[in-house]
């Protein structure tokens, strides 16, 4: 292992202009399971996975995945943010779709393990450029009848991805499109998994056509309440209370909780429970938030069908709490400010 197997020049990398894409790093750890029992974890520097034409991640949407960053800190440590949850997320969508749960011990150890041998490709702090680290949990063995596979594939890259606001913290408008759905009440909405993906490209690609940031989903049913937006959960501020939608279709973010737990610190009440649309019009404040952005505060939202605006800032700019918010989960997840929730773990000192 003392041989790099990538030719990627340090020099080369222009930390602050890089975007959520993919670049090819050193290694990714996996871990397969095997006649009932996961395997010891294996380092590659293989970006390609062999696999059976009859897998069942292929044919029957046997996938999950997560999605959580290192970052460099102004203190010269990498830090992750809350990979318990990660971890407990994942064995939660492995319960959903008949996978084998992976413990949160190992878990834990693979992020850290993937994240020092790609030292080299984790930003400055100065960027705003982060480590994105991506876990995945596949079914592999061949079968054709509609039944979990026997033998299982994860693993863990990382790729470095760009900061989300390349011009600081900003507004962006949003659609609510009542034309398709991207999980049903009782479906999978509540797993992270690739199928609620594919179900939501062709309203985000509607979204996007149309100028607007992110396109957002009403709970399936009635078609009366607030679900979340693209791959974001949604909150609103109002009468000093944090408001975010109780639902059943709907991933719990990480984000989510931890600006819940933040608001509550701020001396904010927290409710979770169904948001109808019309209630949108009485926000002072709105985002979105998750992972790769924290969160992106919400200038309108537009109803295509009923063709109602509702402008949640007056004046364009994000308001006060989402920034008070934004900056606390920032600082916390950089080491600026003192971790009270145990919610950061030092990867490389
Ligand atoms: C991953 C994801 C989120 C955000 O979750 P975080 O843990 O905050 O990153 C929200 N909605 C969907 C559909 C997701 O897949």
């Amino acid at each position: 292992m003392t041989k790099r197997p990538n030719n990627q020049n340090m020099k080369e990398i222009d930390w602050s202009n890089l975007s959520f894409g993919y670049m090819k790093t050193d290694y990714n750890v996996r871990c397969y399971y095997r006649n009932g029992a996961w395997g010891e974890i294996e380092v590659c520097s293989e970006e390609t996975i062999p696999i059976h034409m009859a897998a069942t991640c292929l044919h029957y949407g046997q996938e999950a995945f997560e999605g959580l960053k290192a970052y460099r800190c102004p203190d010269g440590k990498v830090r992750v943010f809350r990979s318990d949850e990660n971890a407990a997320r994942l064995q939660s969508t492995c319960r959903g779709i008949l996978m084998p749960e992976l413990s949160t011990e190992k878990f834990n150890e693979m992020v850290d393990k993937v994240v020092r041998l790609n030292e080299r490709f984790i930003p400055p702090y100065e960027s705003g450029a982060t480590l994105y680290i991506r876990p995945l949990l596949i079914g592999t063995s061949a079968q054709v009848g509609v039944h979990p596979a026997q033998e299982y594939l994860f693993l863990i890259f990382v790729t470095p991805v760009g900061p989300y606001f390349k011009g600081g913290f900003a507004t962006n408008p949003y659609v609510i499109i009542r034309e398709y759905d991207r999980s049903a009440p009782l479906g999978t909405g509540i797993y992270k998994v690739g199928g609620n993906y594919a179900a939501s490209l062709r309203a985000n690609k509607m979204a996007h056509d149309l100028g607007y940031s992110c396109e957002f989903y009403l709970d399936a049913k009635e078609k009366k309440y607030m679900d979340e937006c693209g791959a974001a959960n949604f909150f609103g501020i109002k009468n000093n209370t944090y408001v975010t939608p109780k639902s059943t279709s709907i991933l719990p973010s990480i984000t989510n909780k931890s600006l819940m737990q933040l608001a509550m610190d701020l001396g904010m009440k927290v409710e979770r429970r169904q948001i109808p649309e019309e209630e949108l019009a009485t926000f002072e404040e709105a985002g979105a938030c998750g992972t790769a952005a924290v969160i992106s505060p919400i200038e309108r939202i537009d109803d295509l069908d009923t063709k109602q605006s509702f402008i949640i800032s007056k004046n364009g700019e994000p308001g006060p709490i989402c920034r008070k918010l934004y900056e606390k989960l920032r600082n916390i997840q950089y080491g600026i400010e003192p971790d009270e929730h145990g919610w950061t773990r030092v990867v490389i000192e």
